[in-house]
């Protein structure tokens, strides 16, 4: 069994070609995992990770595919790592937390991505028989069938309130109903960091702070320091350093911040395909090395 350390994804990152964060259909990507597949290979990427929010079930089809490909054309393959992204709660806000885990001990998250998923759907529940006291009928069926088969959550129930006429557009839907104190409102609960960081640890796997330029902590450099800080405390081992929308000189900022204090930094371009087109996959011809090392 491949273990999955900071070390090994060290080596992987610094071999070039490596490319730790990407989603598929299973989340809310826009290729699916086949298609993934060829735009990896296309890309000549050497090691990539999958990560589509709150499921693995993405991994399983990729890996087989990738087989397939290396057995058929005879290439040889990028080597993939098994991920997941959760959406957590820290220090009071949401935070993507990356988990990098043994592909062999992969399905051993899957209890507790269900028990995630459980907590979404009681929400929508509850958003649900809000809207149906206003005079507005959406269903759970309807609201997940909108989702097809994705986490779903507002925007498909705002989706939804507009096919059925209720609202003339999706930003209406929010403003009126959906939106943060509006009357159709419920607070989504995220698992607290600390739970799911134990999650990953005890699936042998490596917690990573995703795309860290968007929570507003690279201000100034007290409040970054702190924020890893705390972070590795808890038992956060990496922070993404280069990510498809951050700006370089961000990069910089944060790899200097993770070196301080020892932490790994990783490297993934958050690609969703043609549902987030202004952000592609690396490829073996980005050389992040200066940034990465
Ligand atoms: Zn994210
Ligand atoms: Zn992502």
């Amino acid at each position: 069994m491949q273990k999955i350390t900071v070390e090994y994804l060290r080596e992987r990152i610094l071999g070039g070609a490596c490319d730790l964060h990407m989603h598929t259909t299973a989340s809310d990507g826009g290729s699916t995992p086949a298609l993934l597949a060829e735009e990896v290979i296309a890309a000549g990427l050497r090691t990539i990770a999958l990560t589509d929010h709150d499921t693995i079930e993405g991994i399983e089809p990729l890996h087989q595919r990738l087989k397939i490909i290396q057995a058929s054309r005879g290439i040889s393959t990028p080597t993939l790592i098994s991920g997941v992204e959760f959406s957590v709660d820290w220090e009071n806000q949401k935070v993507h937390l990356l988990g990098y885990v043994p592909e062999e001990i992969c399905a051993d998250l899957q209890p507790y991505i269900d028990s995630q998923q459980q907590k979404r759907r009681e929400r929508n529940i509850q958003m649900c028989k809000r809207l149906e006291k206003l005079g507005i009928s959406v269903t759970i069926d309807e609201v997940e069938a909108v989702g097809n088969g994705q986490n779903a959550g507002r925007p498909h129930i705002a989706k939804l309130m507009q096919r059925k006429n209720y609202v003339a557009s999706l930003q209406e839907a929010f403003d009126d109903w959906l939106g943060k104190g509006r009357p159709a409102y419920v607070p989504r609960r995220s698992a607290p960091l600390e739970e799911a960081v134990q999650e990953i640890r005890h699936c042998q796997g490596v917690a990573v702070i995703a795309h860290p330029q968007k929570y507003g902590w690279t201000k100034d450099r007290s409040t970054l320091f702190g924020k890893f800080k705390r972070l590795k405390e808890v038992g956060v081992v990496g922070i993404e350093t280069i990510h498809g929308e951050m700006p370089l000189n961000i990069s910089r900022f944060i790899a200097d911040v993770a070196d301080d204090l020892e932490l790994l930094k990783t490297i993934g371009s958050d690609y969703h395909g043609n549902t987030k087109p202004h952000v592609r996959l690396y490829t073996k011809d980005d050389d992040f090395s200066s940034y990465l090392a």
